[in-house]
């Protein structure tokens, strides 16, 4: 059986934060019911042709997943638990925004299966947060994170923000220190990116945002201070207790298969990438248009049937862009790519095909190879964008 790995799309939010890009929206209870009902179909129908999969992580994101009704959360997992083959030890994620759980929604997640809840924070500092138009302050956080782990919750990530507006080196390294006081699990933390038509891009004129080097001084602070408290940085912006490393993100880092279901959630499954429709009319068509079952599962056929139901973006991979992927997709983890498996999955070495890259790069101090892995040096970290854009072939 194969390892699989499912993501469920929520795309509604109490309000957009000015940052914000992703595919969310407000909407009202009809909308999200109706929504939800598309959702369980989707999953029924797009079931069949993993019969032969083992599901080893679920993540419930989006959006705001928890603004939901517990029990809609409760149905939708009902549904991925009757149609596909979940493993015990499966690791689900569910995220949240500070203020939208209480306690009796908390344990209704532990009831259905969810084990790790992810909370959106990205700052200590109230201003900040209002600066970017979260829906919540610290103390409402706080709140939050207490009702989790008081009901049990062994594994939370909180998600900060490097980069905000009016945010200062010292302001950051309070948001850091604070953080580590409440022992979570996981932290992500990433640097803020000013996406073209949010409101933040287009008033970016009225902000003071922190200078170059005050932003490489904020990064720099994030490894110190997290890696003290006892977090290991396995990728470039994610920290971990050991052991407690995001199952779900390595899955995309290690170009495992996933299957993505809702409003433009992304795929990739044997080398097939595809996206479903962004838009909520296309995306019931689409649904609607799932074949309930299949006479053969051949991958022509199955092209066939992506391209028949409107999904969007299908891209068989070549043999060069999955060399590609592994590449850069595999350095973003402190372990490094592993040079065995790359020479496993392709039928020739690493070197083979970059010996040119490899070299210049280890001579330059940004890549370091022991025994069969090859990573990103600490200099390499800090322009990881140019290194991989060299390993596009
Ligand atoms: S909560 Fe997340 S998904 Fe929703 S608007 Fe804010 S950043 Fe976007």
């Amino acid at each position: 059986m194969r390892d699989l790995s499912l993501y469920i799309h929520i795309p509604f939010c109490r309000q957009k934060c000015l940052y914000c890009d992703f595919l969310s929206a407000p909407a009202s209870d009809d909308e999200k019911k109706s929504y939800v009902n598309l959702l369980r179909r989707e999953i029924k129908k797009q079931s069949i042709f993993y019969q032969n999969h083992r599901v080893i992580s679920i993540f419930l994101g989006g959006g705001t997943p928890t603004l939901l009704p517990a029990e809609w959360i409760g149905e939708i997992l009902k549904q991925v638990q009757s149609c596909f083959s979940v493993a015990e030890d499966a690791e689900i994620t569910i995220e949240c925004n500070p203020g939208t759980v209480n306690k009796e929604k908390l344990e209704n997640y532990i009831t259905y299966g969810i084990n790790r809840i992810s909370i959106g924070l990205q700052s200590t500092d109230d201003e900040e947060l209002a600066r970017i138009g979260r829906i919540h302050d610290y103390a409402v956080f706080l709140t939050t994170y207490r009702l989790a782990r008081g009901v049990g919750f062994q594994n939370i990530n909180i998600d900060l923000m490097a980069g905000l507006p009016g945010q200062s080196v010292d302001s950051y390294r309070k948001t850091l220190a604070c953080v580590v006081t409440m022992g979570p699990e996981h932290i992500s933390a990433y640097s803020l990116i000013l996406e073209e038509e949010t409101p933040l891009y287009v008033n970016q004129s009225c902000y003071t945002f922190p200078t170059e080097e005050e932003d490489r001084e904020m990064y720099r602070l994030t490894e110190k201070l997290l890696t003290a408290a006892g977090l290991y940085r396995y990728e470039i912006s994610n920290y971990a207790r050991k052991g407690r490393e995001c199952r779900h993100n390595k899955v995309y880092w290690q170009r495992g298969d996933y299957v993505g279901f809702g409003l433009g959630a992304s795929s990739m499954v044997a080398d097939i990438r595809w996206k479903n429709p962004e838009q909520r009319e296309s995306y019931a068509v689409c649904v609607e248009r799932m074949p309930g079952k299949m006479e053969s599962l051949q991958k022509s056929s199955f092209l066939d049937m992506l391209r028949k139901t409107g999904r969007l973006e299908i891209q068989e991979l070549t043999e060069t862009e999955q060399m590609e992927e592994f590449m850069f997709l595999g350095l973003r983890l402190m372990k490094g790519v592993d040079l065995e498996s790359f020479r496993s999955t392709f039928g020739t070495s690493v070197e083979a095909v970059y010996a040119q890259v490899i070299a210049r790069f280890i001579s330059q101090g940004l890549l370091e190879q022991e025994g069969k892995w090859l990573r990103l040096t600490p200099r390499g970290i800090d322009v990881s964008n140019f290194v991989f854009a060299e390993f596009l072939l």
